[in-house]
């Protein structure tokens, strides 16, 4: 606790000089230019995957589609996903539709993240990061730039990827939101000096507000913090896709029988755990920690379980509806074996 109790009589000072800091040196991004929650929610969430610099494109072209928070209720979620396209984690887009119909129907956004966190596809982070930039709630952010940033401010050696040591940050940017009258710019700061001056590898800390007091610097210990988390071992997994098709339309189902792309409309099959590669598949593609070999079959109708949700997708449709091309592959690999 020795990081916190120091952090806490410093916080008024840390949260001045990262404010002033912030102010003069801001990035003139889209989603700055005024406080609209829809906007600010949208960009969080984008950015969550993503560089700044990757999202802008991205960010104008969603808006445009859709540019009010009724717009992205009213949207198909197909449609919505299609516009996703590109970014991954194509979750975070449906999650994002279903929000919108919920604030759509409660009247617009709750001003606090413990309103917003019951929202689907709002986490801690986003729940907060909407509270403080829309609304000027006092909480403080805590993502991957704050997590190294607030580390190495402090000293903190914690595992951060476990809820404890999570808490723990959690509290230190809690008590640097707390300790000013402009949370939004504070978390903004905070974001912006992890991103762009307390970086990875060779922090500008000269540039930095905070180094007269960073503990990190004065100790010497800047490169090993934040602590490094335990890589996750990877998993090899064979796929046996199943092709099925009707009159040009292809069968898809909600994926419940893979590990991963949980939730996806995927084409039915089975999966198989693996220790070694195997020698012969179709193709091989990386999912966050799973190794897929995927072995493309052809199927029959009468293939489907007999109560399957199952959606029939026009191949002219299939981006629409499939916008991971792991699956889509299979699909077209399938049209080659005929
Ligand atoms: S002084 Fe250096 S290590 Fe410390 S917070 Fe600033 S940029 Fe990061």
């Amino acid at each position: 606790m020795q990081d916190l109790q120091n952090a806490l009589p410093s916080a008024p000072e840390d949260a001045r000089s990262l404010v002033a800091w912030y102010r003069a040196q801001k990035r003139d991004l889209p989603w700055r230019r005024d406080r609209d929650p829809y906007r600010i929610w949208v960009s969080e969430v984008m950015l969550q995957q993503t560089t700044v610099a990757a999202v802008i494109p991205f960010y104008e072209r969603f808006l445009k589609r859709f540019p009010t928070l009724r717009a992205l209720a009213d949207a198909r979620v197909e449609d919505v996903v299609a516009q996703w396209a590109g970014l991954g984690y194509y979750s975070r887009a449906r999650n994002l539709h279903k929000s919108a119909r919920a604030l759509v129907e409660r009247g617009g956004f709750p001003r606090t993240w413990e309103e917003l966190i019951e929202l689907p596809g709002f986490g801690p982070y986003t729940a907060r990061a909407v509270a403080s930039l829309a609304f000027d709630q006092k909480t403080g952010v805590l993502d991957g730039n704050v997590i190294r940033l607030l580390s190495r401010r402090h000293g903190s050696d914690v595992d951060w990827w476990k809820p404890r040591g999570r808490e723990r940050l959690q509290a230190l940017s809690d008590g640097i939101a707390t300790a000013t009258d402009a949370p939004a710019d504070l978390n903004q700061g905070l974001m912006e000096l992890g991103a762009t001056v307390c970086t990875p590898q060779k922090p500008a800390c000269l540039i930095c507000p905070w180094s007269p007091r960073c503990v990190a610097r004065l100790g010497d210990r800047i490169e090993a913090l934040p602590r490094k988390r335990p890589r996750r071992e990877r998993e090899i997994w064979i796929w046996y896709p199943r092709v099925i098709e009707k009159r040009g339309r292809v069968a898809l189902i909600a994926n419940a029988y893979a590990p991963f792309l949980k939730g996806h409309w995927i084409t039915p099959g089975a999966v198989r755990k693996a220790s070694v590669a195997p020698k012969r598949f179709d193709y091989r593609h990386s999912v966050t920690h799973h190794d897929i070999f995927v072995v493309v079959g052809k199927g029959e109708t009468d293939e489907l379980a007999p109560k399957a949700d199952v959606k029939w997708v026009p191949r002219a449709s299939l981006k629409e509806f499939v916008p991971t091309t792991l699956i889509r592959r299979a699909i077209e690999r399938s049209t080659s074996q005929e």
